[in-house]
């Protein structure tokens, strides 16, 4: 692409597939795909954790080219923390993105922007790269907050995340709203918030990161309009929930991007 950013097309599957439904969906995404789809775009497969080590044998066995993800970490690299996985053992599981502060998360499990920020450092002190979704709610955008929101989720990640590191950081736009709801955003309203959100990060650590620093799209996309986001100046990626989880859906909608 111009902008020279590498584009990237992530599949988060949430709560659902076990170790087993998930190796047959990759192995099946992957005969669907073409070395050039790959070329096109890096794509990123975030299965539950209890998946994790499978997809990771399954790849390396295969040598299919998925970049693996996680959907969440602790903000603790060890310890006394019950029920919690850390970064590090997701990097030793060649997991390479984690996503971090999905609305989910915030909204059912308390999280903060600022243990969102932890969570973020922790990724990258690990050796790997956030995916930190930020998104308003449908409330918040009538309101007329949007902007306001975005720059509150965002920026305790900015003040805290070491500056010679923070391209490695992606930005997920996701509106609350268009999140699981079959309708997505528009995209020329989502073609100018995340003009907005790369004109903060340029307002707050320069032009150059501003230039570099890679943001996704995601809610509701599909086969349909994947391409009308992707195109936008500022959108650089996918975050894909729902149309993830159906290997030919989600392999059309890369070859579609
Ligand atoms: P959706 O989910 O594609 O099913 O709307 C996106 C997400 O929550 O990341």
């Amino acid at each position: 692409p111009a902008s020279g950013r590498v584009r990237l097309i992530s599949g988060n599957w949430k709560m659902n597939l076990n170790h087993l439904e998930a190796i047959a969906l990759v192995q099946k995404l992957y005969h669907l795909l073409r070395p050039e789809d790959f070329r096109y775009a890096e794509v990123g497969i975030h299965p539950p954790f209890t998946a994790l080590r499978s997809l990771q044998l399954t790849f390396e066995a295969d040598r299919m080219p998925f970049t693996l993800g996680a959907q969440n970490c602790s903000d603790e690299a060890a310890g006394a923390y019950t029920g919690e996985v850390s970064a590090p053992m997701l990097a030793k599981l060649g997991v390479g993105y984690v996503i971090v502060g999905h609305s989910e998360r915030r909204r059912l499990f308390h999280e903060t922007s600022e243990l969102v920020a932890r969570k973020a450092l922790a990724v990258q002190q690990a050796g790997m790269h956030p995916i930190v979704c930020i998104g308003e709610s449908a409330q918040e955008r009538a309101a007329g907050m949007t902007q306001e929101v975005l720059t509150a989720q965002l920026s305790p990640v900015l003040e805290s995340y070491p500056v010679g590191a923070i391209d490695g950081v992606v930005i997920a736009y996701e509106p609350v709203w268009a999140i699981g709801a079959g309708e997505a955003a528009d995209p020329d309203a989502v073609g100018e918030i995340t003009r907005a959100i790369r004109a903060f990060v340029s307002e707050r650590l320069g032009e150059a990161v501003g230039a570099r620093i890679r943001i996704q799209y995601g809610g509701s996309v599909n086969v349909g309009n994947a391409r009308a986001f992707m195109t936008l100046d500022d959108v650089d990626g996918l975050l894909v929930g729902g149309a993830s989880l159906d290997p030919d859906a989600f392999a059309l909608l890369i070859k579609s991007a």
